[in-house]
């Protein structure tokens, strides 16, 4: 078998060719330009692309966008200050905080004062709890991205068999909890999970959000499942002489050439899960901009 890739690339225009209609929509008939405002601290390489194509992507789709660059040796206060000022902004619907931040700022306590009615990324308690709850929630862009790919691919996820490896705030636990809300029967799985080949085998979907460059084995995966890949990690060329001269690629959680093999869909990396994320970003934006507005 030759799993069927799912192209991120394809599905994230179609969904910034949705909002960018939906944003015309709203400044023709409502005078409402929904506003993004992304904050990045420090210097971080990564953080710097992904701040960068947040802003333009944002601008591209006719919004308001507004990108703070600040110093690696910003305080905790002063960012909160930034934050609560952005909560206040009218013309700001979304606010965004680029995370890792450096390591003298408690990024908990600065979520903690983002607006939940702005909270783009979907990391305060409030929605947290709401997407818990099985509440109406601006949820995490990349799990929210997860999900449109699944659907888009699967169509109705009722009863299915989904394992998601990763607990983590910002990708596994949002992942499982919208999985649920599909009535699909979750696992997740983490670092302690005893037997993970074994839970594999019996998931008919399987998110893998691990942070460890092609962990998932092919023989892991349940014939003709479908795999969403969400890791991006960056390793060496497997070319050793590309590899001495320092050469980089990213690759995804799971090893792609033995799994497409079993699969029935697989989301490649690059070209999956990561090209949804700032359209699902967008999209959230928009959403906020219009329950912030009183707009359905
Ligand atoms: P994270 O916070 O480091 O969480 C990793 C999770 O994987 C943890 O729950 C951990 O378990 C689990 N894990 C680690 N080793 C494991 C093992 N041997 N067996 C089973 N589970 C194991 O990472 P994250 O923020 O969720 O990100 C996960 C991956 O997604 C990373 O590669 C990241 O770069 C990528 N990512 C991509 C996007 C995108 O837009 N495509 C967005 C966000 C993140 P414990 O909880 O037990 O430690």
């Amino acid at each position: 078998m030759t799993a069927q890739i799912i192209d991120g690339k394809l599905r994230a225009a179609a969904l910034t060719t949705r909002v960018t209609v939906e944003v015309a929509a709203l400044k023709r008939d409502h005078g409402l330009t929904p506003g993004l405002a992304v904050v990045l601290v420090g210097d971080d390489p990564a953080s710097q692309i992904y701040v960068r194509s947040k802003g333009e992507q944002s601008r591209a789709a006719g919004m308001h966008s507004v990108t703070h660059r600040l110093p690696a040796a910003t305080t905790q206060a002063d960012l909160i200050a930034l934050v609560r000022q952005l909560n206040a902004d009218p013309a700001i619907h979304g606010v965004l905080v680029q995370l890792p931040l450096p390591k003298h700022i408690d990024d908990k306590q600065v979520i903690a004062a983002i607006d939940p009615a702005k909270d783009v990324d979907g990391l305060t308690i409030a929605n947290a709890g709401r997407l818990a709850s099985g509440l109406p929630a601006l949820t995490p862009c990349t799990p929210l991205g997860c999900m449109i790919l699944l659907r888009d691919t699967l169509g109705d996820l009722t009863g299915k068999r989904a394992l998601v490896i990763g607990r983590s705030v910002l990708v596994g636990r949002p992942i499982a909890q919208l999985l649920l809300q599909a009535d699909c029967t979750v696992t997740v799985a983490h670092s302690k999970t005893r037997d993970l080949p074994d839970v594999c085998g019996e998931a008919e979907i399987l998110v893998a959000a691990i942070g460890r460059p092609r962990f998932v084995q092919g023989a892991w995966i349940r014939p003709g499942a479908a795999v969403i890949d969400v890791g991006v990690n960056r390793v060496p060329f497997d070319d050793p002489a590309a590899a001495a001269a320092g050469k980089t690629k990213v690759v995804g959680d799971v090893a792609f050439k033995a799994a497409s093999k079993v699969a029935g869909w697989i989301t490649p990396v690059p070209g999956g899960v990561g090209l949804m994320t700032v359209a699902c970003l967008l999209q959230n934006t928009v959403a906020a901009a219009k329950a912030i507005a009183g707009l359905s």
